[in-house]
């Protein structure tokens, strides 16, 4: 096996260990590769390994390296999970199958316009600021209930969960628990939550995306 197989066949195995520790159906969860700052040779191999699901943070960098890869595998399913600006808003829509990072007004009437626009409409999922950090990207929980209202009613957004991305130095788990109890009261079927380090909380506490880079890629240059 490439040493890429064996990071990918580790990470699924932990992420399986967590699911049946918790009850939970490995089919409920899926790995999300994050693949940014490594390059299409890196990527291939994990598609080679029967990786299909990735993501990146970046538009630009993802228009650099995914259009060969869908072509090749059409199966291919793309996440964007960074900060989206509006004025690429359109190059989005055209690229990526799942929109994590939903936040604000502006963006949500961008994404609706320019899904009208290319016919094209990428599942979509707000992202919350579960720890109100005033740098960090993301709705206050206080405002995710009528942010989720306005993006399906207003916008008429295919809008199907919530991601968060939780303070470095704070226990994940609280905040895992906290987007849980957010996505079910909203009636939302997925949950964004873990990386490397907190992956298998994540699972433990109902994510059905994990969003895993340096666990599988190595250390990014
Ligand atoms: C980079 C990134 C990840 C992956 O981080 P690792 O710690 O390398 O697993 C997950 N989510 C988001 C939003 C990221 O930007």
């Amino acid at each position: 096996m490439s040493p890429g197989a064996d990071r990918l066949a580790e990470v699924r195995q932990r992420i399986a260990d967590a699911a049946q520790g918790a009850g939970r159906s490995l089919a409920d969860v899926t790995l999300v590769a994050v693949s940014k700052t490594h390059g299409t040779d890196r990527v291939r191999e994990m598609l080679e390994a029967g990786q299909r699901v990735f993501g990146e943070n970046r538009v630009q960098e993802a228009q650099e390296k995914f259009p060969a890869l869908k072509s090749d595998y059409p199966d291919l399913e793309l996440h964007l999970i960074g900060p989206l600006q509006t004025n690429k808003a359109r190059d989005a829509v055209a690229l990526f199958d799942v929109i994590q990072s939903v936040d604000r007004d502006r963006i949500a009437a961008a994404l609706a316009k320019e899904m009208t626009h290319l016919g094209r409409r990428p599942a979509c999922y707000v992202q919350v600021n579960t720890g109100e950090e005033p740098q960090k990207a993301g709705v206050a929980p206080a405002d995710v209930d009528a942010f989720v209202a306005t993006c399906r009613d207003t916008y008429k957004l295919p809008v199907v969960g919530l991601m968060c991305i939780p303070p470095v130095d704070e226990e994940p788990a609280l905040h895992f628990a906290l987007l849980a109890k957010i996505a079910a009261r909203n009636g939302l079927s997925c949950i964004s939550m873990g990386m490397s380090a907190d992956y298998e909380t994540a699972v433990r506490l109902g994510a059905t995306h994990v969003r895993v880079g340096s666990a599988l890629f190595g250390a990014r240059p």
